[in-house]
């Protein structure tokens, strides 16, 4: 192949909406997150391949295409918050810095030229729990400016991580240029909630404090205080991974976790366990959660732990019939 770019700005078009489709097809299988050798080795676009991030450098794009098909935010080590924080404005601006040095010169060049010919772009979030190496992806990304003070590209996420892509309307967004009304709907508050799941997941090490299950498409961050509340802001100490199965028990109230980190099932449930001869929660009664990060600000707050333990005791108290009582 030569050496240069060698497709059409249309047909650079079509090899980002393919980036578009493989990261979609494999978030709706639940792969949600993506090793660095499977980024590497990429997907085949009509028998080339394109290989979707490098060690090298943070903006990328190979040899053959001219504009930029991704960018990468660093890996965070265990527990740690994620450090992009503050690089998004109020309005869900992300602000990505440029390559500093004189020989990534052209990795700015390419993000440049994906922002003027409205490429939608793949922002690489990296993430390291249980010492593996895993990046979410955030797409369509659409660079919206750049701030020339300070060396920064202004890029927008569109879309929304829980709804399939729409290719064509991606399309037709990039073949009119820029179109914020577009980029804007995926608002700050949306990334934050996504933040936290990344922050709760890897403080976790993608498995359920409570059985322990580590099948990362099973997991969820639940928070402690729940968000409608005030106090229900989306920090790792106001929450927990826990499979699918324990966060709607948690919820529910069908188990309750107290100050202490003990597990507790409610009486109902408790009956219906016995009466049915299935033990699932039953289980778990007295145990304590099986793992909390190791970083004291990380661990789950006791006081939002017993706001949450006060909710399951009244509920539960309400729908015991008084008979059982002993
Ligand atoms: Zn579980």
């Amino acid at each position: 192949m030569a050496d240069g770019p060698a497709f059409s700005p249309e047909e650079e078009l079509d090899a980002h909406l393919a980036m578009m489709a493989w990261f979609d097809s494999r978030r709706n299988e639940g792969q949600e997150l993506t090793t660095f050798g499977e980024l590497e080795r990429g997907f085949f676009w009509h028998g080339h391949q394109i290989p979707l991030i490098s060690r090298n450098q943070g903006i990328w794009k190979p040899r053959f295409l001219a504009a930029a098909l991704t960018f990468k935010t660093t890996a965070r080590k265990i527990g740690q918050e994620a450090p992009y924080e503050d690089r998004i404005d109020e309005d869900g601006t992300l602000r990505y810095k440029m390559a500093a040095t004189r020989d990534k010169e052209w990795t700015n060049r390419a993000m440049l030229l994906a922002a003027e010919r409205g490429y939608p772009l793949a922002w690489l979030v990296g993430t390291k729990p249980a010492n593996t190496l895993y990046y979410y992806a955030r797409f369509p990304a659409f660079i919206t400016g750049v701030d020339d003070e300070n060396r920064e590209f202004l890029v927008t996420i569109g879309g929304d991580p829980d709804q399939p892509i729409d290719l064509s309307d991606i399309r037709e967004r990039a073949a009119e240029g820029i179109e914020r009304k577009y980029v804007s709907r995926w608002t700050k508050q949306r990334l934050h909630q996504q933040k936290f799941r990344e922050d709760v997941l890897s403080a976790y090490s993608i498995s359920c404090a409570i059985c322990d299950l580590p099948h990362a498409q099973l997991i969820e961050a639940a928070h402690i205080v729940d968000d409608a509340n005030d106090a229900g802001v989306p920090m790792v100490a106001n929450g927990m991974a826990l499979c699918r199965i324990h966060h709607t028990a948690y919820d529910k109230h069908l188990l309750g976790i107290d100050e202490s980190r003990r597990i507790h099932v409610a009486e109902r449930a408790r009956r219906l366990e016995e009466v049915s001869g299935k033990r699932a929660l039953v289980t778990f009664v007295g145990r304590t959660l099986t793992h909390v990060p190791e970083r004291r600000a990380l661990q789950p707050d006791g006081q939002r732990l017993r706001w949450h333990f006060e909710r399951f005791i009244d509920l539960n108290e309400r729908n015991v019939p008084s008979t059982t009582h002993p």
